[in-house]
């Protein structure tokens, strides 16, 4: 048995039955069945999926801007177009740049090819020769999304980047070589669905590993060997080379830390860079503006400002890691339901740490109870260098009032980290403590976050 097939007749012996039998509603198309498609549709599809590919503004469009070339397409003669003929269609267009009008005069000429080769016949359509073209029309990256294009337009291909992925789990133990583009091209994949005699056609090899890998979710599959492979519950996992590999030993890139659980402190930085940076120029931006050790919440503005001054025109990466940092702050914040209850104030402190603690600014928040003491509601007072001006008795208690409460508990941050009380806050406090005796809603407890600690008034005695 070579390699090839090792993955497959497992996965025939071991899974055929479930996954053959799965409801494959569009494997049941008969791949041999010929067809001939209308140059028109193809043609316009076509540009509807590469000209975003080729990151056209999506301002311009059939009737707006780029009606020259929808229409001209259509026009040209496969068997005498030039490479001139299609650039002066271009130039009549608007909004192209000297880059997009060079590609698509390419895509152009080779869909004229096609065209004349196959008279776009769904089985000539998938041959080799004709798909090197396809691959030639779409950016170099995006070679599966070719395929997945042509089984959109009714060419039985295989195109299943999952199967490809799973079958190089299976066999190889690793995917770690992703960055190697020959061996991650689809290509690679045809010849391996082609070379399964056990199945009728490559396409059949294709649907199975699909069904296995996740692709096979629109037949109700789970899919075993997904972007998280599930390999506890996998019945090929006594001879996957993927799950048998000694962690210790084997290198492993950064996608493959975190389907195996196996990211470390020291891995942040690929980790971050893997997360906010899709291009290269973005990722040498990232690395040249911030300090890889420094943890997230340690990355200054100072830092931000330089990243935001290097990152590529038109790039996003300082709102992203903003966003990350912002994801990472709430992360973990539950949200209080009626009835919860405080025991505690380290239970406060638990509550309001990560939202407070790494506020710039003081924030007043008030957590009204019932009369059983359980959570009614939470609001904010004010945000801003806490003085009586901004934490008024009215504020506070308006809202208590309306909202029925009982009594209630106060909580405030001390950016600087340090949760001792300042004069002010026992000012404050003295102050809220007496209004909510006259109004019959005591003030139950006066909590300071700091950065890893807190200050109890109720605690302290201090109330
Ligand atoms: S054992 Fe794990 S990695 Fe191997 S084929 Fe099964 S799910 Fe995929």
């Amino acid at each position: 048995m070579t390699v090839q097939s090792h993955f497959f007749q497992t996965l025939a012996q071991k899974q055929g039955a479930c996954l053959r039998q799965a409801p494959w509603t569009l494997a049941q198309i008969n791949p041999a069945t010929v067809n001939l498609l209308s140059r028109k549709k193809l043609a316009e599809n076509l540009l509807e999926c590469i000209l975003p590919l080729l990151e056209v503004s999506g301002d311009l469009n059939r009737f707006a801007g780029l009606q020259p070339l929808y229409e001209g397409i259509n026009l040209l003669d496969p068997h005498y177009c030039r490479r001139d003929e299609a650039q002066r269609m271009l130039e009549k267009c608007l909004g192209f740049n000297d880059y997009q009008r060079t590609q698509l005069a390419g895509a152009v000429m080779h869909f004229m090819d096609i065209v004349k080769q196959t008279n776009l016949n769904t089985l000539q359509l998938k041959t080799n020769e004709i798909l090197t073209l396809w691959w030639k029309i779409f950016p170099q990256t995006k070679a599966w999304q070719a395929l997945k294009w042509l089984w959109d337009q009714g060419v039985a291909v295989p195109h299943s980047q999952s199967g490809f992925r799973a079958w190089r789990r299976f066999s190889q133990g690793s995917i770690a070589d992703s960055e190697n583009i020959s061996e991650t091209h689809p290509k690679k994949w045809l010849e391996i669905c082609e070379e399964q005699t056990d199945f009728a056609t490559a396409f059949e090899a294709d649907r199975m590993a699909a069904a296995f890998s996740g692709d096979g979710r629109h037949a109700g599959l789970a899919g075993i060997c997904g972007d998280l492979p599930d390999c506890d519950n996998c019945a090929l996992n006594t001879e996957c080379l993927w799950c048998g590999a000694d962690t210790n030993s084997v290198k492993f890139n950064i996608a493959e830390k975190i389907q195996r659980n196996l990211i470390s402190a020291a891995d942040i930085p690929q980790l971050m860079h893997w997360l906010l940076t899709s291009t290269q120029e973005e990722g040498k931006a990232l690395e040249h503006a911030l300090n890889p050790d420094a943890p997230l919440k340690d990355w200054s503005w100072k830092r931000l400002r330089i990243l935001e001054k290097t990152q590529p025109l038109g790039s996003e990466l300082v709102l992203r890691l903003e966003a990350l940092r912002e994801l990472c702050k709430n992360y973990g914040i539950e949200k209080l339901k009626p009835q919860d209850q405080f025991s505690s104030s380290r239970d406060i402190f638990k509550h309001f740490h990560q939202q407070l603690s790494r506020q710039k600014q003081e924030q007043f928040i008030i957590v009204l109870l019932d009369n059983k003491h359980r959570y009614l509601a939470e609001e904010d007072v004010s945000k801003g260098i806490l003085n009586k001006s901004l934490v008024h008795p009215r504020e506070v208690f308006a809202s208590a009032i309306e909202h029925r409460a009982a009594a209630m508990i106060c909580i405030h941050n001390h950016p600087s980290g340090d949760p001792e009380p300042s004069q002010e806050d026992l000012r404050i406090t003295e102050r809220l403590v007496e209004v909510g005796k006259l109004v019959g809603i005591p003030v139950l407890d006066h909590v300071i976050v700091g950065n890893e600690s807190y200050t109890s008034f109720a605690d302290k005695g201090l109330l």
